[in-house]
């Protein structure tokens, strides 16, 4: 199982990796990640921790 797939911008899709990463937190067994995207969008993403 792909745990780590590549996300994009809600915004204006653009590719976002751990550089823009902004925030990481764990909540109910799940991780939570933050991303901020140069267009100024925050995508988040959940994955299984
Ligand atoms: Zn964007």
């Amino acid at each position: 199982m792909l745990e780590r797939l590549a996300c994009r911008c809600e915004g204006c899709d653009r590719r976002l990796n751990d550089e823009r990463r902004m925030l990481s937190f764990e909540r109910g067994g799940h991780v939570r990640n933050a991303y901020e995207c140069p267009c100024g969008a925050v995508t988040i993403t959940v994955t299984r921790g």
